[in-house]
């Protein structure tokens, strides 16, 4: 039945193909007579005449040809099919969205009223470590999951679409305000970030989303798109797992960072940089066993531009190179005036750590500075290790030659479990603050996170230190699950290296003090005794 209508319907195209392209032809050919003054009542020459229309005859014949080998309604609607859905999910594509909501804007820009509509743009960032460490297909399988859920919630009340990797873009319709907006957008983000379980392991799902009003008459879709997008990234910026709705400001946050970018490379001339340091402290003594250096950037009109905001555009336009570097170096200076039990661990960047020449520069660095190796610790992010395991780990073998020790920073963040990671013989590993932050949040499955972690860290011979930690209550369930090296505004917040000093200082005044104080305790206590005996 089916089939007899497809071609019935092919049939029908190409007979209009054909009759259109007869059509075009015989018009063609009664505006070129008119151009060539050429009547055809009149007296005309019949070779010109024979020659035009045997042109046109050919012409609408490789016309009907195309039609009929080329194109037939349904391949042209197959294609469009094609173009317009999302191969993996079934969802729409980018396209198909754009396409459909131009539709439905033109379908309600008579449609007046109070409700108002607004298009929500997701993104799940970790698809790419899902695929570099369980394959493409898993990814695959992940995003039709993610389909599915989206399917689930928004049902048929909104238009959905999978964009580009793990971007999905959702329309919500029929909002009266912002409130049942956030409710709508928190209820979509709860249901997005349930656990997905990949063979034996569950994994935690972080989204972050951005919010565009639809503007019916205004707005093309693609700016409502990048608007959506722009705000989304915004959210990311501040933390994984939230969302944030568009506002024009934000659009100025692209040219502060094109700013950023002009302004960083003055700054390295004119020495606004410096590194700061944060204690890394024993949770049983309370006695300060090393520091990490945290860059600065005091702009000289600006004042302090933190590091979340520069870093990522330096690693972008590849002045991170030159301001690792620097870091660097000025911690292995820096290490020669703190006590030598003291070790310092600096960052380094995914886009340094990669460079061939970084493990010999560094070994320069430390003979030229004449740097214990020992006191040198680099901290690199979890996501960066799992993503280049293999070349990681040459690297990271070289490093340890070196004598330098390695810190898994951010662990947590990323989907890596320790088993994997444990070829890598690291000698820390950092406990990411989000994970700290929910044992505040009394979250019972944290604590027992937390306490599998330590346990797995301390059997691979490796310390365990938790970021960030800021309460009393934190640190309580931090130790009891065994964790024994804290760091945190808590403990110490990240100060320059002269506080440090003056700090030392006074704390050696003061011990000397103490210990003049005890003799002349004694001096005074002496006699008073001998009295007493
Ligand atoms: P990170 O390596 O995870 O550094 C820890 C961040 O947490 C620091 O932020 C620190 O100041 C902050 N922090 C420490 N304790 C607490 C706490 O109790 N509460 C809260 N709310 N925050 C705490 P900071 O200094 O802004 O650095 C942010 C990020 O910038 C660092 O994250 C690191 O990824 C990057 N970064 C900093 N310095 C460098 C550097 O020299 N090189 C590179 N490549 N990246 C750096
Ligand atoms: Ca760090
Ligand atoms: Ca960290």
């Amino acid at each position: 039945m089916h089939t007899d209508t497809t071609q019935t319907r092919t049939r029908l195209f190409r007979a209009v193909t054909i009759f259109a392209s007869g059509m075009g032809a015989a018009i063609l050919a009664l505006w070129a007579m008119d151009i060539a003054g050429l009547d055809l009542a009149g007296r005309s020459d019949a070779s010109v005449i024979g020659a035009i229309v045997l042109g046109l005859a050919t012409l609408a014949g490789a016309g009907s040809a195309h039609a009929y080998f080329v194109g037939s309604d349904d391949t042209s609607d197959a294609y469009e099919m094609l173009l317009n859905t999302d191969p993996v999910t079934g969802l729409l594509s980018r396209k198909g969205f754009a396409d459909a909501l131009v539709r439905q804007m033109e379908a309600e820009d008579n449609a007046s009223g109070l409700k108002r509509s607004f298009l929500i743009s997701l993104d799940f960032d970790s698809l790419r470590d899902f695929n570099d460490v369980y394959g493409m297909e898993t990814g695959d399988a992940l995003l039709k999951v993610f389909g599915e859920r989206l399917r689930r919630i928004v049902d048929d009340a909104g238009l959905i679409a999978r964009t580009s990797g793990g971007e999905f873009v959702v329309v919500l319709a029929g909002t009266h305000d912002e409130r049942e907006l956030r409710a709508a957008v928190d209820a979509l983000l709860g249901v997005m970030s349930l656990p997905v379980r990949v063979g034996q392991a569950s994994h935690s799902v972080f989204w972050n989303a951005g919010v565009a009003e639809i503007h019916h008459r205004k707005s093309s879709v693609e700016r409502m798109l990048r608007n959506a997008n722009l705000a989304r990234a915004n959210a990311r910026t501040a933390s994984r797992g939230t969302w944030s709705i568009y506002h024009p400001e934000m659009s100025q946050v692209a040219a502060y960072r094109s700013w950023i970018e002009a302004e960083l490379h003055g700054a390295m001339q004119r020495e606004e940089l410096h590194l700061n340091y944060q204690p890394k402290v024993s949770a049983s003594t309370g006695e300060t066993l090393a520091y990490e250096a945290l860059l600065r950037w005091n702009h000289h009109r600006k004042g302090i531009i933190p590091p979340s905001e520069f870093i990522p555009v330096a690693e972008h336009c590849g002045l991170i190179q030159q301001i690792g570097d620097f870091v660097l170096r000025q911690v292995c200076e820096d290490l020669t005036v703190l006590p030598p039990h003291i070790t310092v661990s600096a960052n380094v960047s995914p886009a340094q750590f990669r460079r061939d020449d970084f493990v010999p520069n560094l070994a320069r660095l430390l003979t030229e500075t004449e740097t214990d190796p020992a006191r040198l610790e680099i901290e690199i992010t979890e996501s960066l290790l799992i993503r280049n395991h293999v070349a990681m780990r040459r690297v990271l073998d070289s490093l340890r030659e070196l004598g330098v020790t390695l810190a898994i920073d951010d662990f947590g963040t990323g989907y890596s479990n320790l088993s994997n990671l444990s070829e890598l013989r690291f000698h820390t590993l950092k406990i990411d603050k989000s994970f700290v932050d929910r044992l505040g949040d009394h979250d019972p499955s944290a604590g027992a996170m937390v306490s599998s972690i330590v346990g797995m860290a301390r059997s691979l011979g490796a310390e365990v230190v938790a970021e960030g930690v800021e309460t009393d209550a934190q640190a309580t369930m931090l130790k009891a699950a065994g964790c024994m090296i804290m760091q945190g505004y808590l403990y110490g917040r990240p100060v320059p290296l002269s506080t440090i000093l003056r700090e030392q200082q006074a704390d050696e005044e003061a011990d000397e003090r103490e210990a003049l104080l005890d003799q002349a305790d004694n001096v005074y206590r002496l006699p008073s005794l001998a009295a007493a005996g």
